[in-house]
């Protein structure tokens, strides 16, 4: 393959395009510029790397996996040479990872930033993708590679007279760069999930008067952030390969020691036990996976974890009323939340809880929120952490035309169709990382080990003389079928959040997750590259020359 990029027709021709610059987008190009030394294009939307940790610089944003599994491991180099500060890194500090990881693999002469790519269209006679961006540009590529995230289209609600509000208003995702001067203003709050909570327990003793307006209450466990454990690393190092492996064939991929043990099987006083300890230890999913392993099947083991947490609210929060509202009726079956210090905030004078469950926002007026019960909660900024159009929102930002001229809206009309969560049927040589029906694990070991079989798949089309490769619509139907079928068993299932859709109205409420576990999948992805790829895939010949 040249390492030019060729001008043709008006439109610019490379080998490759990848959209997005997180975890997943970096990798992809660097992993593909090292497959037969392909040209590979990457367009950002951001004004630099980095994805997720860009876009969501909000007071308080920080991981909560913990670093030694959310990270890169597909250099030790890299693993060893970083040094990461403490157990749950800021956003501050994985977006300079990400920095540096575009600098030390020299990745930014093949991104071009500040530019959304608005459609790809399938061009068949070419075997390659026409991909046109909002600067008026057109590309040509044989593969395009789409890492472009799982929870990155914003969920902006829109409220009666929020243009008349004299304030601020800020998405958490969408956070300016730099600081925002909070300080002893009155802020409010909409949105008390995983962004939610961070912003809140953040900000409390730093703005003048904080009013969080709740929904629907989510069960927080505390994270109970620490130093990284002495010796873990230099641990890890010493067998690396292993313990990449034991990551990525386990359930989660979060790098912790899972449970084998059912709460269904131990005594009440065993589970409630358990889950004591496990709440002290912190971690969100630690407490759904690493205390007992059928949490999230189990209503037996469900009712223990929440009945621990319930009783922790009532504990640490004084006023009851404000304890009552801060305890969900749901499951333990959303994404698992975890957060230092989050109850204690209700304890603050500053801090104040309006259920908007009961009392909804009406409008917002100049001088801030009003609500069904005719209060007017006076603010100077309002910090929307209302979420994501989460799976399948950005994908479907692009317009895609695949074979025949098919798009990916009415493919995707009835809920988001393909195998693996990797590749559509009628869209050859598209990739999708962590795409819809993809595994329910922790992203960056999964994201990696994605755009290793990607490359595989793309190295086995250029051994073969190959034009394309396409996911067959049986395969897709059978990965649905499966997919369901494994949801199914789970409380996720029952338990409306973005994992469903369900917090998008209008969006089809469904199952859009592979929740196999992680080992599971990779076995999957290994069949595939074990049948040649014949069993679940087209491979498409490029025409005679005449
Ligand atoms: P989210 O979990 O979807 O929470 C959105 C919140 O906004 C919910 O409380 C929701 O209430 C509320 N909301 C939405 N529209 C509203 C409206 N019109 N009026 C009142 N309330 C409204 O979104 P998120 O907190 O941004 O988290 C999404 C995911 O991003 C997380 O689950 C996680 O995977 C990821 N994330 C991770 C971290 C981390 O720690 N590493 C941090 C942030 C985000 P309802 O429930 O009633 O709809």
């Amino acid at each position: 393959m040249s390492d030019e990029v060729k001008a043709e027709g008006g439109t610019t021709e490379v080998d490759a395009i990848v959209i997005g610059s997180g975890f997943a987008g970096l990798y992809s190009i660097h992993k593909l510029r090292n497959v037969d030394g392909l040209t590979v294009q990457a367009f950002e939307n951001a004004g630099d790397v980095g994805g997720t940790w860009y876009w969501n610089q909000y007071p308080g944003a920080r991981s909560d996996t913990e670093v030694n599994a959310y990270c890169y491991s597909f250099d030790k180099e890299l693993f060893h040479e970083w040094k990461w500060s403490e157990r749950y890194p800021r956003q501050e500090e994985i977006w300079s990872y990400l920095k540096h990881v575009a600098d030390r693999y020299d990745l930014r002469r093949s991104i071009q930033f500040d530019t959304q790519v608005e459609t790809a269209t399938w061009d068949e006679a070419a075997s390659q993708w026409i991909v046109t961006t909002d600067d008026g540009k057109a590309w040509r590529a044989k593969f395009l590679i789409e890492a472009v995230g799982l929870l990155s289209a914003t969920k902006v609600p829109h409220f009666a007279g929020e243009d008349r509000f004299k304030g601020q208003i800020h998405h958490t995702a969408r956070w300016p760069q730099g600081d925002v001067d909070l300080s002893g203003k009155r802020v409010g709050v909409i949105g008390t999930g995983s962004s939610g909570i961070q912003v809140i327990s953040e900000l409390a003793d730093k703005v003048g008067h904080m009013t969080v307006f709740q929904r629907t209450p989510q069960w927080v466990v505390p994270s109970k952030h620490r130093p990284i454990a002495p010796g873990l690393l230099e641990k890890i190092e010493a067998d690396y390969e292993g313990y990449w492996r034991d990551v990525l064939y386990s359930v989660t991929a979060f790098g912790f020691e899972e449970s084998d043990i059912a709460a269904e099987d131990v005594s009440y006083e065993e589970r409630i036990k358990r889950f004591e300890e496990q709440y002290e230890d912190g971690g969100g999913f630690q407490y759904m996976f690493a205390a007992f392993n059928d949490v999230a099947v189990s209503r037996v083991a469900n009712a223990a974890a929440t009945e621990v947490i319930a009783g922790k609210i009532r504990e640490t929060v004084k006023d009851p009323v404000t304890a009552n509202l801060l305890i969900p009726s749901d499951l333990y079956a959303k994404r698992p939340l975890c957060c230092d210090g989050y109850y204690e905030t209700f304890n603050r004078d500053n801090v104040e809880l309006v259920d908007v469950q009961h009392d909804p926002i009406v409008e917002f007026t100049e001088n801030g929120i009003r609500t069904e019960d005719g209060v007017e909660h006076e603010l100077d900024v309002v910090i929307l952490a209302t979420g994501f159009d989460a799976v399948s929102g950005n994908q479907l930002k692009i317009q895609h035309r695949g074979r025949g001229g098919v798009s990916l809206h009415d493919h995707w009309a009835h809920r988001p169709r393909t195998h693996l969560g990797l590749m559509a049927h009628g869209f050859p040589n598209l990739y999708m990382i962590y795409g819809p029906m993809g595994p329910f694990t922790n992203q960056p070991p999964l994201h990696e080990a994605q755009v290793n079989w990607v490359a595989g798949t793309i190295q086995h089309v250029l051994n073969n003389d190959l034009a394309s490769i396409e996911a067959t619509a049986d395969a897709e139907e059978a990965w649905i079928a499966e997919s369901d079928e494994g949801a199914s068993g789970t409380l996720f299932a029952v338990t409306n959040s973005w994992i469903n859709g369900s917090n998008i109205p209008g969006k089809p409420i469904i199952n859009m997750f592979y929740m196999g576990g992680s080992g599971a999948y990779m076995d999957k992805m290994a069949h595939e590259v074990e049948t040649d790829y014949r069993e679940n895939f087209t491979l498409g010949h490029a025409p005679v020359p005449a």
